[in-house]
């Protein structure tokens, strides 16, 4: 008899937005007609902006023609956005070639399928609270996970430290779910400590548009020494409304070799035997989101849900509680006040205000205790979510 592959047995039960789910529906059905201010999605409201909407269209009508029908495109991506996505990078200072960027139908798919260029026995470091698809990822494939509690004591942003010895090391910044943003000089000495060890970094860029301060770093190869340490994972989910449309890219640098095999090669092998490449349409729209006039159009949206963390971090400031993220992230991170635990302070403001947002424990046990605030929902509902927060904490 086939034995299925038992690692799954490890995974913990996903529980954190089914809990959400069952607590949210039973509250509906306790009272009914209610309004609900969704404060927890970490999907987009707003719609694809002009300038792809164009552009998918323009390329439906190319499959619809002789001479402009496009069958398979090519596994690694199609020139065009690999080339787009090249330039962009380059005005952000980066250079790098086209065929060093491999187009992807989103950062999860490609998050869990990069994990084949790495054997089982490697170990990952996950600095938490994380993304859960890190831990399940690498639960799935049975390897030695090694968890790097960080808090608000380094403003979650942990440093390195020579004790720590791990294979694959996984950085998330703007961090989901912290909203904290490391800075060139923290990058600095994780990419120095992957270098000194063999390890390698595995970069999730997938907020990088939503850093606003100047001097904090978009990319991990914008931090000397990271093309022989990085892979760097993104996303047009958030920065460009593509959560349901699908596309992303990694950045894997000819220069990334460990124990003689180039990993750049081997990615190139891995996307020609498992995949038969993106869509030309998406793709296309896609590539409409590097052009100026898609770059306008999407920071216009991005503005619209950094408005949004605005008037979110203005209530916590005006009421005195702590929280990290939001200036730099679509996040806010969020200490519960009076010392109450995450699932406390989630049914607390179910009940008071209608308010959901998402319990910091679901990110991993350093996360008890606080709670994150999303600022992609719309700007009327976080208006009044906010001033409701401010009505229930000032009684206090
Ligand atoms: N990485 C992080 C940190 C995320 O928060 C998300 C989605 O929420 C993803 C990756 C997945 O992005 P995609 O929609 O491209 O699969």
């Amino acid at each position: 008899m086939i034995t299925p592959n038992m690692h799954y047995d490890d995974l913990k039960d996903s529980y954190l937005f089914y809990n959400i789910a069952q607590k949210t529906k039973a509250y509906l059905e306790a009272n009914p007609g209610k309004y609900l201010y969704r404060m927890g999605i970490g999907d987009v409201s707003l719609p694809l902006c002009e300038a792809v909407i164009a552009a998918l269209h323009e390329a439906v009508d190319d499959q619809s023609k002789k001479n402009t029908f496009h069958g398979y495109m090519p596994e690694c991506g199609a020139p065009f956005l690999r080339e787009a996505i090249a330039k962009y990078y380059a005005e952000k200072g980066v250079s790098l070639s086209s065929d060093e960027v491999f187009v992807s139908s989103g950062a999860s798919d490609e998050l869990g399928d990069i994990l084949d260029l790495f054997e089982r026995s490697s170990s990952a470091l996950v600095i938490e609270p994380a993304y859960p698809a890190y831990v399940d990822a690498n639960v799935m494939a049975g390897r030695n996970i090694i968890h790097l509690a960080s808090g608000k004591e380094n403003q979650f942003l942990p440093e390195p430290d020579d004790h720590l010895k791990a294979d694959i090391l996984y950085i998330c910044s703007p961090n989901n779910p912290t909203g904290a943003v490391f800075s060139k000089t923290q990058l600095q000495k994780w990419v120095d400590y992957a270098n000194q060890n063999g390890s390698i970094i595995l970069f999730d860029a997938a907020y990088e548009a939503f850093i606003e301060e100047e001097s904090l770093p978009h990319s991990i190869f914008e931090i000397e020494g990271a093309r022989t340490c990085a892979i760097e994972i993104c996303s047009l989910s958030k920065t460009a409304g593509f959560t349901g449309t699908r596309l992303g890219y990694t950045v894997i640098p000819k220069e990334l070799v460990r124990n003689g095999m180039n990993l750049n090669a081997m990615w190139v092998r891995n996307r020609t035997t498992k995949t038969n490449g993106v869509s030309y349409i998406i793709q296309k729209g896609g590539a409409a989101v590097f052009t100026p006039e898609g770059q306008k159009q999407v920071k216009q949206n991005i503005q619209i849900y950094k408005n949004n963390a605005k008037m979110l971090m203005e209530a916590l400031d005006q009421l005195g509680i702590w929280y990290c993220g939001g200036k730099n992230a679509p996040y806010i991170w969020m200490k519960c006040p009076g010392g109450m635990g995450s699932w406390e302070f989630f049914d607390y403001l179910l009940n008071e205000i209608q308010v959901v947002g998402t319990p910091g424990e679901g990110f991993g046990a350093c996360g008890e205790g606080y709670f994150r605030f999303s600022t992609f929902g719309s700007p009327e509902d976080t208006k009044e979510a906010a001033r409701c927060l401010v009505q229930l904490f000032k009684k206090q």
